[in-house]
This record gives C-alpha cells, sequence and structure tokens, in this order.
C-alpha cells in the first residue's frame, strides 16, 4: 500500500526506528535510515529493513540531528535519491536524568537539541515538497512524557511536551492541505537500552528482575508489561494509509494506561 512513497525515519539505527523504518519498508515504502552505530550494527539494520522490504538495500545518513545543517542535508540528499520524500518519521532522541539543580547545561541543550529543535528543523524542510504534492504524513514520535512529567528527566519532559505542542501546530497550519502531523505517545517500549535499565536497577535495589519491572520501572505503566517496538510501528504504519486525512494534531497513547490514571 504505500508503494511508490519514500520515507525518512530519524533514529533508525535501533530500537523504535528500526521498527517503523522495517515496517514501512515490509508495506512497500522506499526509506531512508538515519543514526549512529558500529559499521556492523547499521549493515544488520539496512539488512533487517531489505528483507521486510522488496531487498533493496535502504539508504542510510549518518547525519547528527543537533546540528540544524546536518538535518537539512539529510533531507536535500533524500529528496536527490528517492526523488522526494513523502513521509518523516521524527523519532531520534535521547534521555538524561538527573535533579534539576544539577542536570548539566550542556546535556539540556543536547537533549533540546536532539528531542525538539530537529523535529523543528526536519519538519520545516519537508513542507514545501509534500505541500507541493498536497500529500505528507509527519510522525512526531513522542513520549507519556509528552503529556505527563516524572522527576530527574526535565529535559525530555520539556522536549517531549514541545513536540506535542509543535505537532498541534503543525496539524493546524496544514489542515486544509493533504499533510498529517500526529504524535504517537508511548510508555516504556521493550528496546535493547530500556532493558537494560532492569538489570541496573534489579542490583541497585538488590530486588529480582521481574520485581525490577513491574514495581520501578513500570511504576506508572498500568498494563505492567511493555510496549511491544511493533504495537509502536503499527501505529505508524496505519498513520500513513488510507482513510486517515483527518486525523491529525492528534496525540495518540500506546502506554498501557499511564496516562489515563
Ligand atoms: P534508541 O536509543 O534505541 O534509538 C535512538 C536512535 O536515535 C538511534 O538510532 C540513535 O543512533 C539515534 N540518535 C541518537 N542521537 C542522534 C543524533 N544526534 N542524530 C541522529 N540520530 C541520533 O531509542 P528508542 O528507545 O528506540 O527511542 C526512539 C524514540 O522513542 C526517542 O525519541 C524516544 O524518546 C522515544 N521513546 C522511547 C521510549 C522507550 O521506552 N524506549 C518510550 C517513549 C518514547
Amino acid at each position: 500500500t504505500l508503494s511508490g512513497r519514500t520515507a525518512i525515519i530519524t533514529g533508525s539505527t535501533s530500537g523504535i526506528g528500526l521498527g517503523i523504518a522495517t515496517m514501512l519498508a515490509g508495506a512497500g515504502a522506499t526509506v531512508m535510515l538515519n543514526g549512529f552505530g558500529k559499521p556492523d550494527d547499521i549493515a544488520a539494520a539496512k539488512r533487517a529493513v531489505a528483507e521486510a522490504g522488496d531487498g533493496t538495500e535502504p539508504h542510510h545518513s549518518a547525519a547528527d540531528l543537533s546540528k540544524p545543517v546536518e538535518m537539512r542535508a539529510m533531507i536535500a540528499e533524500a529528496e536527490s535519491l528517492m526523488g522526494q520524500v513523502d513521509i518523516l518519521v521524527n523519532n531520534a532522541g535521547i534521555q538524561f536524568t538527573s535533579p534539576l539543580q544539577d542536570f548539566p547545561d550542556e546535556k539540556w541543550d543536547a537533549v533540546i537539541a536532539i528531542n525538539l529543535s530537529a523535529v523543528f528543523h526536519g519538519t520545516k524542510a519537508v513542507l514545501p515538497g509534500m505541500k507541493a504534492r498536497n500529500w505528507g504524513r509527519i510522525i512526531n514520535v513522542a513520549s507519556a512524557h509528552g503529556l505527563v512529567a516524572s522527576p530527574e528527566k526535565v529535559a525530555y519532559v520539556a522536549a517531549k511536551h514541545g513536540v506535542v505542542g509543535m505537532t498541534k501546530v503543525t496539524a493546524l497550519e496544514l489542515a486544509q492541505t493533504g499533510v498529517t502531523c500526529n504524535a504517537i505517545c508511548p510508555g516504556f517500549v521493550r528496546t535493547p537500552l530500556a532493558e537494560v535499565q532492569v538489570s541496573t536497577i534489579a542490583q541497585t535495589k538488590g530486588v529480582s528482575e521481574e520485581v525490577a519491572l513491574r514495581d520501578h520501572l513500570l511504576a506508572k505503566q498500568p498494563s505492567k508489561r511493555w510496549v511491544e517496538v511493533s504495537e509502536v510501528a503499527r501505529m505508524a504504519l496505519y498513520l500513513c494509509g488510507p482513510d486517515t486525512g483527518s486525523l491529525t494534531g492528534a496525540t495518540l497513547s500506546l502506554d498501557g494506561g499511564w496516562v489515563a490514571a
């Protein structure tokens, strides 16, 4: 259903972004990956996406999205390699935790640059083409932390709330076009990095991994289970599918009930 469509998924060398890239390629889209990683890991990510699709290796950009100039260059490269960008998934993100009064200034700047400002620069760069063709999908991977807060995550929570606000403005400005913009707001998603936190908590609190997951990491997630990458990826695919033109400016929670509590 996405054959003939092209997509850039930022931060797609691992985790949620790779899952979304794989899902979109599986539906027939031509994709460009972005993100860091060891050459072997990037090669494995490209292979996974190729195998899900028609076997064609996806493009990969190593653009550092903390730098606006690199985001703009990546969009331009994608337009020249793929002809156009129909779908932009703003997914790249980092986390840093610390009480606010000790939060390092440079960590604040990095989280805001990657998690928030990159979404602005990427959206701005793809809009002329999407508006000219009167079709586009901008999908922002925000977080439950775009809707509610937790302590010690000041930069992340500020950035994700900002992404939710930007999603609404983008949707309003494009409401009379064929371009939609939505935010997916996951709770804790089972990714390699997130799973590592379980053993760390188990060790520091002296509890079993089961208790660490249920009572600590997933304390705020009423389902008491991970959100799976495939659940997030399928939501992204849905947003690119037919009969979704009126679905815009929304925050789509995939959080096992977190923000309902
Ligand atoms: P991840 O660490 O597995 O992947 C992050 C990706 O972003 C990687 O490909 C990495 O190389 C890339 N990246 C990091 N800094 C970059 C930069 N400066 N320029 C370009 N790429 C960069 O993370 P994930 O868990 O898959 O998270 C993806 C998104 O989902 C993030 O925005 C995150 O905030 C959000 N999210 C994650 C969870 C979760 O529980 N894992 C929950 C809610 C929201």
